[in-house]
């Protein structure tokens, strides 16, 4: 690290800012904000050394060189920190890009080696951490005092606050409700020091780490530890924070390495000893997921638990291969609209798909898309079901696998097709099927270069 990073307190300190134009008056400005008593002048010559008398930092911009240097030079022979806007040689610091989420505020360099990469990276954090961090930041500010009272020990206060800041405490304020928030932090100081653990039902999304949600990429930083299915990918399960446990209860069709029983188990009893645990769900967590199921074996046992939502895979494939999944309709009545989305599953029960195919195959004649997660086994039952419940057999259908990913692949044709071609097709990633009018709406993507 060549630059040591220092947040200077300005207040009521002499601050001088040289020059004569937009740089120089955007860094004053900023000096002024941070509570510094700015002097500015347009240029400095050799009988201004006075304006450095008791200054604690000095800026130069827009002024001939030749002044900037000298500046340079004076302010550093009196041992005063100075920056040259744009003039690396001049400066004896350098201002970082900051996100400013006051009192919290986050600063990233590159030590002049790729300032566009340090703004770009801080473009990513601006959205990683809103605004309402700095209520956050104010309202820990305020219970700052009596924590350290109630709790004297450092690793229990810390464990205290962490519990609070990151995690009920946070989504009050994060969703807006600073009243709620407030008394949270009110209650965890007055609650018994033994901490509770909480279970996070975190939906994962399709796999690709840019279609989480905020909520679930905090929560992930946060949790300490991830218990998550085999359809969470390794490019999520990397936005966890490093040193979390990670559980794989990994459960593919034939292969249930854990029961659900068991998993259930498992999130009790790691949400009883305390810890902060994120279940990781392929999608959302309450399409197809049992995350009903994980939810109310927590309630019964007294867990804290909630539910973050995730992309569905239905969504993700959709999105992906530009297939609407409603539709307006082209006439004036209104014709050829698609108006309802089923999500049905194609889990064989007793090597039967148990539909109620006369009720899916009605929507698919008023306009409607079905879609159908588990579906590849369950493709030829699914033709027979929905044709012989009067659905055209000429109904556009499409096959998705690995929807929302880099590698996403699509199958379009007919349901007689996707039965037909559906097995060689496949490559073995989750696969869903789509069928109804809307699919043959689909809109190829332009190529981005
Ligand atoms: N909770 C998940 C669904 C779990 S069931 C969700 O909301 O998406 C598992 C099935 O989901 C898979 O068999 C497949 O049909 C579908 N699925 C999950 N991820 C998928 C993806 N990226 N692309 C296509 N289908 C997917």
């Amino acid at each position: 690290m060549q630059y040591f990073p220092v947040f200077l307190n300005l207040t009521d300190r002499r601050v001088l800012v040289i020059g004569d134009g937009e740089a120089a008056e955007r860094k004053a400005g900023a000096l002024r904000r941070a509570g510094g008593l700015v002097s500015t002048a347009p240029h400095f010559g050799p009988d201004d050394h006075a304006l450095l008398d008791d200054c604690a930092l000095v800026i130069g911009a827009d002024a001939p060189e030749a002044e900037l240097a000298a500046l340079s030079a004076a302010a550093q022979a009196r041992g005063i920190p100075v920056n040259i806007v744009d003039n690396p040689p001049l400066c004896s610091y350098i201002t970082p890009s900051v996100i400013d989420r006051a009192p919290l505020s986050i600063a990233v360099s590159s030590g002049g080696a790729a300032p566009v990469l340090a703004r770009l990276l801080r473009a990513r954090i601006e959205a990683m951490v809103p605004p309402a961090f700095g209520r956050l930041a104010a309202l820990a500010d305020r219970y700052k005092e009596a924590f350290r009272e109630r709790f004297p020990e450092v690793a229990l206060r810390r464990r205290k606050l962490e519990g609070a800041l990151g995690g009920r405490v946070a989504d009050l304020v994060l969703a807006g409700d600073d009243a709620a928030a407030e008394a949270e932090m009110a209650r965890v100081l007055a609650e018994a020091p033994d901490r509770a653990g909480i279970v996070y039902l975190v939906g994962a999304g399709p796999g690709a780490a840019d279609l989480l949600t905020l909520r679930a990429q905090r929560l992930m930083g946060e949790a300490d530890v991830i218990v998550h299915d085999r359809l969470v990918t390794q490019d999520v399960l990397d936005m966890a924070r490093r040193d979390a446990d990670r559980i794989g209860v990994g459960k593919s069709k034939s292969n249930h390495s854990l029961p659900q029983d068991e998993i259930n188990a498992l999130l009790v009893r790691l949400g009883q000893e305390g810890r902060k645990v994120v279940r990781l769900k392929g999608g959302d967590p309450f399409v197809f997921g049992r995350g009903g199921e994980e939810a109310a074996a927590l309630a019964a046992a007294g867990v804290a638990f909630e539910v973050v939502p995730g992309v569905t895979a239905a969504l993700a494939c959709a999105a992906g291969a530009g297939i609407p999944l409603t539709h307006r309709g082209d006439g004036p009545a209104g014709d050829g609209a698609v108006r309802t989305l089923t999500l049905a599953t194609g889990h064989l029960v007793g090597g039967a798909l148990d539909l109620d195919f006369p009720a899916l195959a009605a929507i698919g004649f008023s306009g409607g898309t079905l879609a159908v997660y588990m579906g590849l086994d369950s493709l030829p039952a699914l033709r027979d079901g929905l044709l012989s419940a009067g659905l055209d057999p000429a109904t556009p259908a499409a096959l998705v696998e690995r929807g929302g990913r880099e590698d996403q692949r699509e199958l379009l044709g007919t349901l007689d097709v996707l039965v037909s071609s559906g097995p060689a097709w496949s490559t073995g990633g989750p696969t869903l099927a789509l069928v109804g009018a809307a699919v043959g709406r689909q809109v190829r993507r332009l190529a981005s270069n």
